[in-house]
């Protein structure tokens, strides 16, 4: 606890605080045009943070005029790419100065754990641009084996204007996933937050101009997804729109493109991700360790929470006492007090959608082992994390995706039964499997069917993986790493006739 300070300190910090709270279009700070604002709400208190601008269809409009214009023009596309490279890493350097403010500023807004702000999001999403900035030049095309009459040049050029729509549950981090890669091909990005989390995309806009970012290089729209995200989606002039968030909207894109001008479409979507022990595994402190973890990181509001643990029958109550003694550690309340490890859900729509889960997993006969009630402290939205035994997969809450405090323990009586378990899913964005068994580990990874497998470890791998899903997890690319950048830019063929 040494190196966190006291929550009254935090509790000052946060009435401190400096961020905007108006769209940021042109390099500058402005209202919506229709003047309309909306609130952004502390879900841990209750308590109005602000009043936000509210954009629409017009604000888009003009967001993507400018953004093409600043692309033609070149100011930033036609950078020398170590030059870009600097500067964002001159934004970087500004961040990491504002580490702190940040962190408060996303925990406020989301309710997300201070703790987790402060060692995983902020100086996460740091980091993860810096990556980017750093590939800057050194991400280049390739020469084709055309022989000795032709020249043929694969070229990447930054593909223009890019669209990025975020989800609520790491805001400053999965801005950064896009951004990153985005900024760094020489890309004009536009970035509509989440509307319950748009503050710290509002201040990373702040101090992206202070550190030299170009006016028309960046935008930030907060407003409603049916308003800004659709007109994104639908605009005849976005090159690229990268999405993270449901499923359900996700599938909207789509048709957006489809109703549009074809515009790339990346989809970084929903889970429903396996925690699977094989039946080698007969130590279970490190196991129960990385379990909670998984299912119980930022509330459960993740988009790899491990909301189905799969576990050998032999195992399970073994397992199951480890998992729930591991669990009784992380205690819940005022996300400020860095004592905490699971703060408040986002918001209320999501706090109801998570107890009507709750209701549903005992109405359809599953067993209640620890939580499954809100937890009342002042007006937050608390819930207490739940853990349910006797699972089947016909339940719906090991069908469905929860996104909150919510798991489940299943048992299964073979390998083959766990791995099949485990793919009985339509989603397929991460899977975690534990097994000492080097063969089996390999055989096993190779069948899930999932875009990331962490092997006795929970995680989404670090900034140089690809990070996607398969199935209905996702559609079009992958975030972060080397692969990221091939969504922002176009490749041509330049082929040269060197014979005569
Ligand atoms: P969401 O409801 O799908 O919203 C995501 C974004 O889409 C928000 O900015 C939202 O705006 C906007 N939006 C809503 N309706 C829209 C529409 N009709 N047209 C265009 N845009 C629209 O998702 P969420 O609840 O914020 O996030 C949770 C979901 O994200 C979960 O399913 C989770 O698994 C997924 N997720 C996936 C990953 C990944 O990398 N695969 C990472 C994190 C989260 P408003 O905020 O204004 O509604
Ligand atoms: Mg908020």
């Amino acid at each position: 606890m040494s190196d966190f300070l006291s929550v009254k300190e935090y509790e000052a910090i946060a009435k401190r605080l400096s961020y905007p709270t108006q769209a940021f279009i042109d390099g500058e700070f402005t209202a919506a045009a229709s003047g309309r604002t909306m609130r952004s709400i502390n879900p841990a208190t209750g308590s109005v943070i602000a009043e936000l601008a509210s954009c629409g269809r017009e604000d888009v409009d003009r967001a993507v005029k400018i953004a093409r214009r600043t692309f033609e023009n070149g100011v930033w596309s036609k950078k020398h790419p170590s030059e870009r490279k600097e500067i964002i890493l001159a934004f970087t350097a500004l961040l990491r100065e504002h580490l702190i403010e940040l962190a408060v500023l996303e925990s406020i807004d989301s309710g997300k754990p201070l703790r987790a702000c402060l060692t995983g999001d902020v100086p996460g999403s740091i980091a993860c641009l810096e990556w980017h900035a750093e590939y800057a030049d050194k991400s280049y095309g390739s020469i084709s084996p055309s022989g000795d009459s032709a020249v043929g040049m694969i070229v990447k050029e930054p593909a223009g204007v890019v669209a990025c729509v975020l989800p609520w549950n790491f805001p400053l981090l999965m801005m950064a996933w896009k951004l990153g890669p985005a900024l760094s091909e020489g890309n004009s990005v536009i970035i509509k937050p989440a509307s319950a989390t748009s503050l710290t995309a509002l201040k990373l806009a702040e101090l992206a101009a202070e550190a030299g970012i170009p006016e028309g290089a960046l935008a930030v729209l907060p407003g409603p997804g049916p308003e800004v995200g659709e007109a994104l989606g639908l605009h005849p002039d976005v090159d690229v729109l990268s999405f993270t968030g449901s499923t359900e909207v996700g599938r909207k894109f789509l048709e957006y493109s489809a109703r549009s001008n074809l515009k790339r479409i990346v989809l970084e979507l929903g889970g429903k991700s396996p925690f699977v022990i094989l039946d080698d595994i007969t130590d279970f402190a490190y196991v129960a360790q990385q379990a909670v973890s998984a299912a119980f990181w930022n509330m459960g509001e993740n988009c790899t929470q491990n909301s189905r643990i799969i576990v050998p029958e032999k195992s399970k109550d073994a397992f199951t006492e480890a998992f729930l003694a591991e669990l009784s550690t992380w205690k819940t309340g005022n996300p400020l007090d860095p004592a905490n490890s699971l703060g408040a859900l986002v918001n209320k729509t999501q706090y109801d959608t998570v107890l009507n889960y709750i209701e549903k997993g005992k109405a359809e006969g599953a067993q209640v082992l620890t939580g499954g009630q809100p937890l009342h402290i002042g007006q937050g939205l608390f819930i207490e994390p739940t853990v349910f035994g006797e699972v089947t997969s016909t339940q719906t809450i090991a069908r469905e995706e929860i996104f909150g405090p919510v798991t489940s323990i299943m048992a299964v009586s073979s390998n083959e039964e766990a791995i099949a378990l485990a793919n009985d899913t339509n989603y397929g964005l991460q899977a975690t499997l534990f097994t000492n068994n080097l063969a089996l580990a390999h055989r096993c990874a190779k069948a899930l069917r999932a875009g990331t497998i962490s092997v006795n470890v929970y995680c989404e791998g670090d900034d140089s993986t690809p990070f996607g899903g398969y199935k209905q997890s996702g559609f079009g690319g992958k975030d972060k790493g080397r692969e990221s950048h091939s969504q922002y830019v176009e490749t041509k063929t330049i082929f040269m006739n060197i014979e005569n």
